[in-house]
């Protein structure tokens, strides 16, 4: 029996807070322009044509994963065949290729935060298109992949969670920070191979009962291998949510090659 989600439980900055950071935003942009990620372009934090130049994930694409290729082979080079698939499906909005690699790089290593709205819009894009329409009701709540706790003190927030946040706020939906939590400080996944991602993050999350009997929407930046997405599906199930989704904002071209079913 899933307990409705408890609103008044989830943290909030209010709307006068967030109605006075905009504020402070437009303020500074004045004193000091915004200049484009990708071009340099002043008075954008990403510039209309780069924002167009974003290259959307090619069809076909794998119906589980989302994985792109021209002709996704039979299993699939990310998820396998699908058993052991922890999330109904995944979607990326884009390809990570420039520039969004540029502007997430910056949103996550370069401290620029204010590139979570603009980027979180091309995420708002794709939950607006099949196979997402035929079940946004069905959705409880938002969960973004959550850092560390000593990682996210070191850079000061959580990319994931500030995409989450715009792109609840559009669609209407809660995000639910406390649903998912990191106790492991794990390396970082740069670098790794699919294997040793797996690996890496296999006992990385802790979900909160709360979260039993409910349907998630796991946000986070780039799906490269999956087992990041995978091993946070993984705790949300074995507390009880009802079903997991996922939603991320760059996927690459390509997975790594040893990627095959290495999840299991
Ligand atoms: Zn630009
Ligand atoms: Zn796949």
């Amino acid at each position: 029996m899933a307990h409705p989600v408890d609103l008044a439980r989830v943290p909030s900055r209010g709307r006068w807070a967030r109605r006075l950071a905009r504020g402070l935003h437009r303020a500074l942009d004045l004193l000091f322009p915004p200049s484009c990620v990708a071009c340099g372009r002043l008075g954008y934090s990403l510039c209309p044509a780069c924002a167009q130049a974003v290259e959307p994930v090619p069809s076909p694409f794998c119906p589980r994963c989302g994985h792109p290729g021209r002709e996704t082979p039979r299993p699939c080079p990310r998820c396998g065949d699908g058993q052991g698939f922890p999330l109904v499906w995944v979607r990326a909005a884009a390809l990570h290729t420039d520039p969004l690699r540029e502007a997430i790089h910056r949103l996550k290593y370069g401290g620029q935060r204010e590139l979570a709205a603009p980027l979180a819009r091309y995420l708002v894009a794709v939950y607006r298109q099949p196979p997402w329409t035929s079940m946004t009701s069905t959705l409880d709540a938002v969960v973004p992949v959550p850092l560390h706790p000593s990682r996210q003190a070191e850079r000061g927030y959580n990319q994931a969670a500030l995409l989450a946040h715009a792109f609840g706020e559009s669609v209407g939906l809660p995000v639910v920070e406390p649903w998912l939590e990191r106790i492991q400080a794990t390396r970082s996944q740069v670098g790794l191979s699919a294997r040793e991602r797996h690996r890496n993050v296999a006992r990385a999350f802790r979900a909160a009962s709360a979260a039993c009997g409910h349907t998630v929407l796991l946000v986070d930046d780039v799906f490269t291998t999956g087992a990041t997405l995978m091993a946070s599906a993984r705790a949300l199930l074995a507390v009880g949510a009802r079903a997991v989704y996922g939603l991320a904002l760059a996927t690459p071209t390509l997975a790594p090659v040893d990627g095959l079913a290495v999840h299991r």
